[in-house]
This record gives structure tokens, C-alpha cells and sequence, in this order.
């Protein structure tokens, strides 16, 4: 489905974004896959080679404009375009809105937030002078919900979901298409933390009667990184078992 195209995935090292970089190389398409450290990249890499893909790696710190500019050169240099461009880092410091330190809403609104914007930035630059390109931004249900404990989280994921909605507006016209996808509660290292009694609350909450799958949020990202969604931009797609309608 992705022959000839190059997919960049920020946070691909594990969870949700590892899953992601597999399904669009599984589908054809050459990776640039991204996180912090390069040790677990090197091995995803690894793994898509031996599975007769293309992909290369970039240690990329996404909430320095710097390493997200780098990571999109990288991208160019080494395949000669970008089509696909799946904002996946994230990361949660959870806390009391009373207690909450700076520093902790700094982190997450820098690494969920303005990543995906410096990342966005640099791949529009190419997908403008293409005129062609999917990006994908992924946002949360609590985004949307809002949640105790996480102001910070929650903000950033509501401001993912108008970064799309302006970035959908302005990008319309060179036939790059902007979306978000609002996953609920999926089984990852991120939610590997929640106790056995949070666990059981959480289920009974979602209609569908099971916490999500990175394969659940991956089926939606090769949808919208597709050639069959060409008319759908600015869009926020929730992937979360009926919580949130
Ligand atoms: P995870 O913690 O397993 O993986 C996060 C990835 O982001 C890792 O590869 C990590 O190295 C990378 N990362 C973190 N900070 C980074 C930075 N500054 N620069 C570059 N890479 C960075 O998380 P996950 O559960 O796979 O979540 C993936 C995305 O999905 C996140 O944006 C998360 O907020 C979102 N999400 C997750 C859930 C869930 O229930 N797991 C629900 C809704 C949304």
C-alpha cells in the first residue's frame, strides 16, 4: 500500500509508535524511525531489514527544534522525500494540579506538544514543494475528557487536536492532509503503571470491555496514512472502545 513512499515515526522505539513503524514498513513503506536513545531503534531497524524492508534510525530529542529539523534532513538525504509523518512521542508526569511543578508541565508540553509542532514545521517545508502528504498526530480520548492528575497530559493533548485542525487548514491547499487520533486506555509501557484495581475501574468504563491494543491505534494510522483517505483532513479520530462519543 506504501511502495515508494518514506513514513518519519517520532517515538518509535516502543508501544504505540514501534507498532506503527512495523505496519507501514510490513505495507512497503521506507521508515525513518525516531526516539531519544538509538539502542532500541537500532534493533527496530534490524528487525525491519531482516523482514526484506527499508529503514534507517535518528536519535532525536523531538522538543528541540534542532533534532526534529535533523530528523526531517535526515529523511530527505536519505530517501528523497517524506509522505507520511505519524507524531507519536509522548510522555506523562502526572500529578495534582495543586502540586504539580513547574517543570512537569514544562516536560510534557514541550516533548507532546511542541515536538509534534517543530516536527510538522520541518516536514511541511517537503510536503508543501511535494504536494502530497498524511500527517498524523497522535493526540488522546483524555485530551478530549480531561482527567485527574493530568492538567499537564491533558492540555497538550487538547492542543495537539487544534495544532491539526490549524496545520489541516493551512496545508489543504498543497494536498498534505493533517489528523489526530484519540486513542483511549491501550496497553503499552505508559499504562503498564496503573495498578490492578485502576485497571478493573477503567474497563468497566469503556463499552467495548477491554482496555486497547497498539494494533487497535496502528489500524487507524495505515487508514490515515493512506491514499484512501484523501478527503478527510483536520479530523480527530477516536480509537477507544465507546468511552468518549
Ligand atoms: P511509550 O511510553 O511506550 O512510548 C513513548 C515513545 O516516545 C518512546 O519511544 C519514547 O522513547 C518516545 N519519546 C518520549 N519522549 C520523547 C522525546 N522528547 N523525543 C523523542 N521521543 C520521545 O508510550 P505509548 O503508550 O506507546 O504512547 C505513544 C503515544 O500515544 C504517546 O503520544 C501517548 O501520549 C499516546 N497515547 C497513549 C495511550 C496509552 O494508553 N498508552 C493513550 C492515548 C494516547
Amino acid at each position: 500500500m506504501f511502495t515508494d513512499q518514506v513514513a518519519v515515526v517520532t517515538g518509535a522505539s516502543r508501544g504505540i509508535g514501534r507498532s506503527i513503524a512495523l505496519a507501514l514498513a510490513g505495507q512497503g513503506a521506507k521508515l525513518v524511525v525516531s526516539a531519544r536513545n538509538l539502542e532500541a531503534l537500532n534493533e527496530l531497524v534490524a528487525q525491519i531489514k531482516n523482514d526484506g524492508g527499508e529503514a534507517v534510525a535518528v536519535a532525536a530529542d523531538v522538543s528541540v527544534s534542532a533534532d526534529a529539523d535533523k530528523l526531517i534532513d535526515t529523511a530527505v538525504e536519505s530517501f528523497g522525500r517524506v509522505d507520511i509523518l505519524v507524531n507519536n512521542a509522548g510522555i506523562t508526569r502526572d500529578g495534582l494540579l495543586v502540586r504539580m511543578k513547574d517543570e512537569d508541565w514544562d516536560a510534557v508540553l514541550a516533548t507532546n506538544l511542541k515536538g509534534a509542532f517543530a516536527c510538522t514545521r520541518a516536514a511541511a517545508k517537503v510536503m508543501n514543494k511535494q504536494r502530497y502528504g498524511r500527517i498524523i498526530n497522535i493526540s488522546s480520548v483524555v485530551g478530549e475528557m480531561g482527567n485527574p492528575g493530568q492538567a499537564n497530559y491533558c492540555a497538550s493533548k487538547a492542543g495537539l487536536i487544534g495544532l491539526t485542525k490549524s496545520n489541516a487548514l493551512e496545508l489543504a491547499r498543497r494536498n498534505v492532509t493533517v489528523n489526530a487520533i484519540t486513542p483511549g486506555f491501550i496497553s503499552t509501557d505508559m499504562t503498564d503503571e496503573l495498578s490492578d484495581k485502576v485497571r478493573t475501574e477503567l474497563t468497566a468504563k469503556i463499552p467495548l470491555g477491554r482496555l486497547g491494543e497498539s494494533e487497535d491505534v496502528t489500524e487507524a494510522v495505515l487508514f490515515l496514512a493512506s491514499g484512501k483517505s484523501g478527503y478527510i483532513t483536520g479530523q480527530a479520530l477516536g480509537v477507544n472502545g465507546g468511552m468518549y462519543m
